[in-house]
């Protein structure tokens, strides 16, 4: 029998803006990963940009990801981890695959317009390689600093991807990448294969913008002597007019998402079944969305994020929400009035903050709106007894009712139901007046109807 390890799967953002949908689609994409195939999901901010990197955004990614319903089985940050780094810089260094160079960045400027202008491909020419020891120390004794560069193997990396198939880089057109600066702070490629070696990351699943990345981060993981994870490059999301979203504009961050009303897992079903083989439609469950969304299956095309896309999504799924899944937050906005009132405003709503409105209206003192007392006055006088249960106003007892009042009056159609709407709810619009009626009762429904504040 072959011996599966469970995955373990990571989210590694910046934290230095607030996430917004692009960011959500890895984070997504990693967490149904688990879901479907067990294992573990780790959360890591990749923080080693202490200028850039805030606290409030550290605790805004966590407070955001717990919304969208994703619940991390372990966290790091980077920056807690710098020793291991230090360590893994002094191995490379030891090996010869980390070398120190000294030139500024507008010396390495000028050598890159003039290979340009000669026709040559503008990659680093690995002049520091070639520094002699007395040639290194006079230029520190000059005060430079070195940056350090990975010695990059001339050669094609070629990798499965569980997402685009094969894919084969030649690292030959590629600049030895820096991985430490002159004051010693990391740039993300190293830190990022230490630590996918150190938490046993099998699977980094990430966005095609690192696809370049993963060719030298290969090399790296094989110069550590670490095992290399399968990787998995999603397209990219899109606004709606194809502009790439940024996290330093605050595109469409969840927290805006969530303060316009939209449904968590609205978000989650959007963003990971956009560009995806699947429909997009509204999933009601992690866990349903996780046996839907298959990671080889994605489009590999840039996929479009809609927002009105999004409320249309929200909409249709708050209308199917059974009362249980929303019990709790009903009663956090004080608009819990039972399965009976949430199945009939339900239909009605574009938020679940809207719920608050209709429960007002059922259940709190209201001033009718009576333009003409007619069918009103008629309805009155002509309410079933109570108590109010749903057999009193079943479809059937509804239809008699009206009828009647149709008859009594000589109104029908929107002449008949618009008078009775705006006294019972003071609205134009709004859920099936049988199933409210039960909810606000037969003494306050007379009351509306005589045209009296109740
Ligand atoms: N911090 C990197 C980013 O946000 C992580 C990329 C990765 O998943 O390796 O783009």
């Amino acid at each position: 029998m072959t011996d599966i390890v469970p995955p373990t799967v990571r989210f590694a953002p910046s934290p230095t803006g607030f996430l917004h949908i692009g960011n959500a689609r890895p984070a997504l994409l990693n967490w149904l990963f688990r879901l479907r195939h067990g294992g573990r999901f780790v959360l890591r901010l990749d923080d080693t940009d202490g200028l850039r990197s805030t606290e409030e955004y550290a605790q805004a990614v966590v407070e955001d990801l717990t919304w969208l319903g994703i619940l991390p089985d372990a966290f790091f940050r980077q920056s807690d981890r710098f020793a291991l780094y230090d360590q893994s810089v002094q191995r490379l260094i030891d090996e010869g695959r980390l070398y120190p160079c000294y030139e500024s960045a507008e010396e390495l400027e000028r050598r890159r317009k003039l290979q340009m202008a000669r026709g040559l491909p503008p990659t680093y020419d690995r002049a520091a390689l070639k520094l002699s020891g007395s040639e290194r120390a006079a230029l520190e004794a000059e005060g430079r600093q070195p940056h350090w560069r990975f010695l990059l193997d001339h050669r094609v990396v070629v990798w499965n991807d569980l997402s685009r198939g094969e894919i084969a880089i030649d690292c030959t057109s590629l600049s030895d990448p820096i991985l430490r600066r002159e004051d010693g702070t990391y740039l993300y490629t190293l830190p990022s294969v230490i630590d996918d070696i150190d938490m046993g990351i099998t699977h980094v699943i990430r966005g095609e913008d690192h696809i370049t990345n993963t060719a030298v981060q290969i090399q790296i993981f094989e110069a550590l002597g670490g095992h290399v994870p399968t990787f998995a490059h999603h397209n990219l999301l899109t606004t709606a007019s194809g502009d790439g979203l940024s996290k330093r504009l605050g595109h469409l961050s969840l927290r805006q998402l969530r303060d316009a009303g939209m449904e968590p897992m609205a978000v989650a079903s959007l963003a990971t079944l956009v560009g995806s083989a699947e429909a997009v439609r509204p999933v009601e469950s992690m866990e349903e969305l996780a046996q839907i969304v298959d990671i080889a299956r994605m489009s590999h095309a840039p996929a479009k994020f809609d927002e009105k896309e999004l409320a249309q999504l929200n909409t249709r799924l708050l209308h199917e929400l059974p009362y249980e899944a929303v019990r709790e937050r009903l009663i956090a906005l004080d608009a819990d009035g039972g399965e009976d009132f949430w199945l009939a405003v339900r239909g009605n709503i574009i938020r679940l903050a809207d719920a608050h409105d209709w429960w007002d209206i059922v259940s709190r003192p209201l001033k009718p709106v009576i333009d003409d007392p007619l069918v009103p006055h008629a309805a009155a006088g002509q309410l079933p007894d109570g108590p109010w249960t749903k057999d009193v106003w079943s479809p059937f007892a509804w239809q008699v009712w009206t009828q009647a009042l149709a008859a009594d009056t000589g109104k029908k159609g929107r002449e008949l139901f618009r008078p009775l709407r705006l006294a019972l709810t003071g609205r134009e619009h709004g859920p099936e007046l049988a199933n409210l009626l039960p909810l606000i009762g037969r003494d306050r429904a007379r009351a509306r109807l005589e045209g009296n504040e109740a």
